[in-house]
């Protein structure tokens, strides 16, 4: 039997057309579903036109109103595919797999570098490789890329125009299309007449990222504090560290968690674990209450801090929910 899908369409490159300002989203999912005939040959597909926007202008207001429609829609359907702007997928991603728990249908992301319409487009295969993970009952939020298929809290942007602009960090594919058609490393999901997704509401758009470079002026955490920001994610140097010599960070950052700010440190690298237990310049920041983010990736340790801040104010919460490990998202 033909699966049902949903196609839920944002905007983003794959549905742009060229305008006198540059590529501007303004095809609909009928415009999409036309360059991409054979997706009606094999799937049942429903259609949702939820927003048209440049991914750049997708921020947590538009994750609530797509969490929000997936928690509505996914029980009627097998699974649900979602095109987006590949510049902030993996936060769109990675924001749904802390809003939606217990997935247990397909919800893929999928987008591409050039628009659907364009001669050597990447749209067509990203779509089929997306619908593919939903018919081969890939549950819980993914991005379908490049004939891969990504945990939605490991995705990460890495190229600009490369075709391969999707990498699963810090964890293998959840599936991966060959010659011979998709390979997947995870069992398929099992059809239930339960409920297939748990909205868990609530985000908190008051967190900053700060990345230190050599040199960083310790003021900027006085400022962070002064601008009301509740949460602060920082990339630190390799396993972990910051500068306490002439530019004492430390001594500023102790104040910013003494005034129940909540700051999680991950690293600038974009591959393996941060731990902050190696060296001194990493243990005199747990010293300053700081949370470790393992091997998250910045974009989920960004949306997890405003996720844990739209449900709490206690900070001994806000750490047991990081060190809670709710979707892939870290390897405890
Ligand atoms: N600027 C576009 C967007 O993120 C880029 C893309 O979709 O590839 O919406």
């Amino acid at each position: 039997m033909q699966k049902s899908i949903l196609l839920i369409t944002t905007g983003g490159t794959i549905a742009s057309r060229e305008t006198p300002d540059g590529l501007v989203p303004e095809m609909d999912a009928a415009d999409l579903l036309a360059f991409a005939p054979a997706l009606a040959r094999h799937y049942q597909i429903h259609t949702l036109e939820l927003m048209n926007l440049d991914s750049s202008n997708i921020q947590a207001e538009e994750w609530l109103i797509i969490a929000r429609t997936v928690a509505a829609e996914l029980p009627k359907y097998d699974g649900i595919v979602i095109t987006h702007g590949t510049d902030t997928m993996a936060y769109t991603a990675s924001a749904l797999s802390f809003l939606l728990h217990d997935v247990k249908k397909p919800v893929v992301l999928t987008g591409s570098q050039m628009p659907i319409d364009a001669m050597l487009t990447d749209a067509r295969n990203n779509l089929y490789t997306a619908f593919a993970a939903v018919e081969y009952g890939i549950a819980g939020i993914s991005v379908a890329f490049d004939r891969h298929i990504i945990r939605g809290c490991r995705a990460v942007k890495v190229r600009t125009m490369g075709f391969e602009a999707f990498e699963s960090i810090n964890a293998p594919y959840l599936a991966e299309v060959f010659a011979d058609g998709l390979h997947s490393y995870v069992p398929a999901a099992v059809p239930t007449d339960g409920p297939c997704v748990q909205l868990r509401d609530g985000l908190c758009n008051e967190v900053f990222l700060l990345k230190l470079i050599p040199g960083t002026n310790p003021r900027v955490f006085d400022m962070i504090c002064a601008m009301g920001y509740r949460g602060v994610v920082i990339e630190t140097f390799g396993a972990g560290g910051m500068h306490f010599l002439r530019r004492n960070l430390l001594e500023n950052l102790a104040r910013l968690t003494g005034r129940g700010v909540a700051v999680v440190a991950c690293s600038q690298c974009l591959y393996e674990a941060s731990n902050l237990s190696i060296y001194e310049v990493g243990t005199r920041l747990l010293e300053c209450g700081v949370i470790a983010a393992n091997d998250m990736t910045t974009e989920a340790a960004v949306t997890k801090l405003m996720w844990a801040l739209g449900q709490t104010q206690d900070p001994e919460e806000i750490k047991r929910i990081f060190f809670t490990n709710y979707c892939g998202e870290i390897t405890l």
